[in-house]
């Protein structure tokens, strides 16, 4: 696939536009998927306030793929990407590669699996109960849903979309972490199980194509191993899960270009999926340089505060008020941080900090 000619075209489909924002709830999307006249656009289940949670289908191959989004209410990266290429796939534009992977993949699409968590912007459901730590006891209304479709579908590929913190770096440059893949654990040995090696080489695919456009902007996540988390415990079932992280771009706080870049990465998925007939080449996955945690939003460097003259890294934090984003900055850390880095850097001399 010509990536070059996607991302020059990509206004043509993209609808980032409309969403400049970073909460996105059921009222935005929906819309969206109505002027997209999908063919299937079916109701999975309900969340805990009773919202309707969405099941999408998109193609006839025989190769099954699940994609979830905003298991994480506030991470919602992956429902941009999605629309685009669900936009994508649809136009004709493009269809030399869409069909290619219309006609591999059967692709399954749980947008916003989290819609109550999605409006409230909070990372838990409306119990307060964290998705991503339900996978064994499924105690959530909407783990259940997301049970109920593996289980019916039995997808040969799982892709789980999540957002990270600006605080990512990648490991030994001051590069914010852009995007980040995980082929989750499926046990405290971190085993190289089959199905965690095709993950990889998945990854290693669409960390190829990455590359080319965002060089050295791409980590790689821990892989502890979570035994409650969902990818490790789908891909202890023997479901290849690819975990990709949306993070922080240079002043895209509302991650705007990074939902280009989580696009790219999931077309590119697609389609080496689609395409692929060997999934060994897992090795370079461990060339991929880890996530590190250096960065601040805001980094003043000697500052008087606190009657000493040292480092303060500020978080910018979000809260909703009338149902609107409102951003705020609150004091992460003081003390000697010259190891840091600021997305934003200010040398106060010894001038007094005033937020
Ligand atoms: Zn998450």
């Amino acid at each position: 696939m010509d990536f070059n000619y996607v991302l020059n075209n990509y206004q043509r489909f993209s609808a980032y536009k409309d969403f400049n924002t970073l909460k996105i709830t059921l009222s935005d999307v929906l819309p969206v998927f109505e002027k997209l006249k999908l063919n299937f656009l079916n109701i999975a289940g309900k969340s805990e306030l009773g919202n309707d949670i969405y099941h999408i289908k998109v193609g006839t191959g025989t190769i099954r793929v699940l994609i979830w989004t905003q298991m994480h209410g506030n991470e919602s990266t992956g429902t941009k990407a999605i629309i685009d290429l669900l936009s994508f796939l649809k136009d004709i534009f493009f269809s030399e590669f869409s069909e290619i992977i219309k006609s591999n993949l059967e692709i399954h699409i749980i947008p916003i699996l989290n819609p109550d968590g999605a409006e409230l912007y909070t990372r838990e459901n409306a119990l307060g109960i964290d998705l991503n730590r339900d996978a064994v006891n499924f105690l959530a209304a909407e783990s259940k849903v997301l049970k109920s479709v593996l289980d019916k579908i039995k997808p040969h590929f799982c892709f789980n979309l999540h957002d990270q913190r600006t605080i990512f770096n990648v490991e030994g440059t001051r590069n914010p972490a852009t995007i980040s893949f995980l082929a989750p654990s499926v046990d405290e040995a971190r085993s190289l199980v089959d199905s965690r090696k095709v993950t990889m080489s998945v990854i290693v695919a669409m960390n190829s194509v990455l590359q080319q456009i965002i060089p050295n902007h791409i980590g790689r996540y821990t892989d502890e191993f979570y035994p409650t988390a969902t990818g490790d415990n789908f891909q202890k079932a023997g479901y290849p899960t690819i975990l990709i992280e949306a993070g922080h771009y240079y002043n895209d706080y509302n991650r705007v270009e990074v939902t280009k870049y989580n696009f790219i990465a999931l077309l590119q998925g697609l389609y080496f999926i689609a395409t692929s007939n060997n999934f060994d080449n897992y090795e370079p996955y461990f060339k991929i340089p880890n996530n590190d945690k250096k960065f601040f939003d805001i980094l003043y460097r000697n500052a008087y505060y606190q009657n000493s003259i040292q480092d303060v890294g500020v978080l910018y934090k979000y809260k909703v008020e009338n149902r609107h984003l409102k951003q705020y900055s609150e004091i992460e850390k003081a003390g000697d941080l010259s190891d840091f880095f600021g997305h934003k850097e200010e040398n106060l001399n010894g001038n007094l900090l005033l937020l």
